[in-house]
């Protein structure tokens, strides 16, 4: 049996916490397998995970710890970007019964999984988690000046002079229009 894999029907009452620990090239693998489009790469990830057997369901609560590495949206450097959330998840069996209201206050505010016969995955719950973890956009730092639109500098590195030589698109557009002779200029 996977060494990641939770048999439910084993649990204490009280529930038990599982360590999963995925290398950097473990969870940069996943990235790829899911065809994720950006180039990112993954660093160590793991997670504390408590499993509880609740009634028919089994709660899992967890917290995972790592980070991506990519490049910063704005200027491209390659920067880390910390991965670090709490989850909480719910696995039902496929087969639910009509649902009581104290269930559905749990349903509201967790998030629901089908249990896959009496095992849970936890290295899937990791790796569903780091999906949902990623950053949308990332930038190195949010004071990130990015790169100059004029000369391609990273203006983090060294402030460039295009600032002041673009000129401002209003002048520009009434420049196109003296050009033109729509504007007179005496
Ligand atoms: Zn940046
Ligand atoms: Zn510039």
């Amino acid at each position: 049996m996977h060494p990641h894999d939770v048999r439910v029907d084993h649990l204490p009452p009280e529930g038990a916490t599982f360590d999963v620990r995925l290398d950097a090239a473990a969870a940069t693998a996943l990235l790829r397998e899911r065809g994720l489009s950006e180039p990112l790469e993954a660093r160590e990830l793991s997670a504390r995970i408590r499993v509880i057997p609740g009634g028919d369901d089994v709660f899992v609560l967890g917290e995972l710890q790592g980070a991506v590495v990519g490049p910063c949206s704005r200027c491209l450097e390659t920067c880390e970007q910390p991965l670090g959330g709490e989850f909480h998840l719910t696995f039902v069996h496929g087969n639910v019964p009509g649902e009581g209201g104290e269930m559905e206050l749990h349903r509201e505010d967790m998030d629901l999984e089908l249990l896959q016969g009496d095992s849970i995955d936890l290295d899937a719950v990791v790796a569903e988690q780091l999906f949902l973890q990623l950053p949308t956009r990332a930038v190195c730092s949010e004071e990130c000046r990015g790169l100059c639109p004029v000369c391609g500098g990273n203006r983090n590195d060294m402030p460039c002079a295009c600032g002041d030589s673009t000129p401002d698109p209003r002048f520009a557009a009434l420049a196109a229009l003296r050009g033109s002779g729509a504007v007179s200029d005496d």
